[in-house]
């Protein structure tokens, strides 16, 4: 019954918590037939949905497809391989192909990130409850017996054999709908769909553009209100947004505390950024980036991105600014739908960089 409920919650939610919600309807006056399917899968809710002949069946694969990975990447399913990798006591575990590899690029992500997309956060999550929805504040000393045993560097992959120090536990909460969002893209395409819009939880992958050629318009939520701070137009990419006011609770001093961890001190990521929207071709670098970039906050993020071609991002900041890196100058509106809010957000500023010049990854 718990476990419905949270579901339940978790799905009235969605349109307010989102961090990019598709606008509907999306225009379809191509005579294309349209073809959607919602579930819920990997802990949120899915809908995918795709125009044109055989989409029907191919969308049926692809939940097919998502279900397969959540069988093999749940934290809490005793059958899961990550389960059983977490449960091994620091023995060798042999896993499938597609848990060898999300594991290994969530590894290369932690290291290209220096260590702000931490897989082995799972211990001082679960010490703070999101887990299990049961939220406490941990005391300063639980905190430190369970960072010393998060390090993404302590995990071997060796071919398709993961092996843990004993205490280590992986999470992919940070990756894994990105990488099943890249899988659902790439069986959609082989079945011959070239026009689709994919939402796991949050991560949109647009697969063309929309039936009748114009691109597809994505709402970005505005962390503040229930609204939007803007629209995104683009087609053939991958859209994630993360922030702390997605997934949160009050403690019972007021403090505020969010889903995203800072691994460099076990706490809650609390520093000048509401949300972070990464935009890229491959959804799960858009997964794995927004997390790490919230991580990192927005001077440090914008740093990255000077360092890292191959995607474009919008922050926004705890002040109510929106930076908007070059690449989507023509592909993002900040338009504020609601006037309500005391304090809008109004201040709009575009800081691209010079150097070094990037392809725009959207249009390139
Ligand atoms: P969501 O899954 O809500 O879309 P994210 O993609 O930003 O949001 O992932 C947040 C999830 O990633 C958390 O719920 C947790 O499972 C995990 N996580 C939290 N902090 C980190 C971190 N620093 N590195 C990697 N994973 C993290
Ligand atoms: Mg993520």
């Amino acid at each position: 019954m718990k476990r419905l409920l949270s579901s339940l919650l978790a799905i009235c939610l969605l349109a307010r918590l989102d961090g990019c919600a598709m606008e509907s309807p999306q225009g379809n006056e191509s005579g294309l037939s349209a073809s959607s399917r919602d579930f819920f899968a990997m802990n949120t809710y899915i809908r995918l949905e795709a125009y044109g002949d055989g989409a029907e069946d191919a969308l049926a694969l692809a939940q097919t497809r998502v279900e397969e990975l959540e069988g093999l990447w749940s934290v809490t399913n005793e059958t899961s391989e990550i389960y059983a990798v977490n449960h091994s006591g620091g023995q060798p575990v042999s896993v499938s192909d597609d848990t060898a590899a999300v594991v290994s690029f969530a590894l290369e992500m932690a290291e290209e990130t220096g260590g702000a997309l931490e897989p082995t956060i799972y211990p001082v999550l679960t010490a703070w409850g999101f887990t299990t929805d049961e939220h406490r504040v941990p005391s300063q000393e639980e905190i430190d017996g369970l960072i010393a045993s998060v390090d993404y560097r302590r995990v071997s992959v060796d071919g398709n054999t993961i092996q843990l120090e004993p205490d280590m536990m992986l999470d992919l909460g940070a990756v894994g709908k990105g990488y099943a969002s890249d899988e659902v893209e790439e069986l959609l395409r082989a079945e011959g769909v070239t026009s689709a819009l994919l939402d796991l939880g949050g991560n949109i992958v647009m697969i063309g553009s929309r039936p009748d050629g114009s691109d597809w318009r994505l709402g970005l939520q505005n962390p503040f209100e229930n609204d939007t701070v803007g629209v995104l137009t683009a087609s053939d990419c991958a859209v994630v947004t993360s922030g702390n006011y997605e997934n949160f609770f009050i403690a019972d001093d007021g403090t505020i505390y969010g889903h995203i961890i800072d691994p460099a001190t076990g706490y809650p990521v609390h520093n000048d950024l509401t949300s972070v929207t990464i935009i890229a071709k491959d959804g799960k670098l858009c997964d794995t980036l927004s997390t790490s970039l919230f991580v990192m906050g927005a001077d440090s993020a914008i740093e990255y991105w000077r360092e890292h071609p191959g995607f474009e991002m919008i922050l926004i900041t705890q002040d109510r600014q929106v930076f908007v890196t070059e690449g989507l100058e023509n592909q993002f509106r900040v338009s504020v739908a609601s006037t309500a809010s005391e304090y809008p957000l109004a201040d709009f500023r575009f800081r691209g960089t010079p150097a070094p010049k990037h392809e725009n990854c959207l249009l390139g």
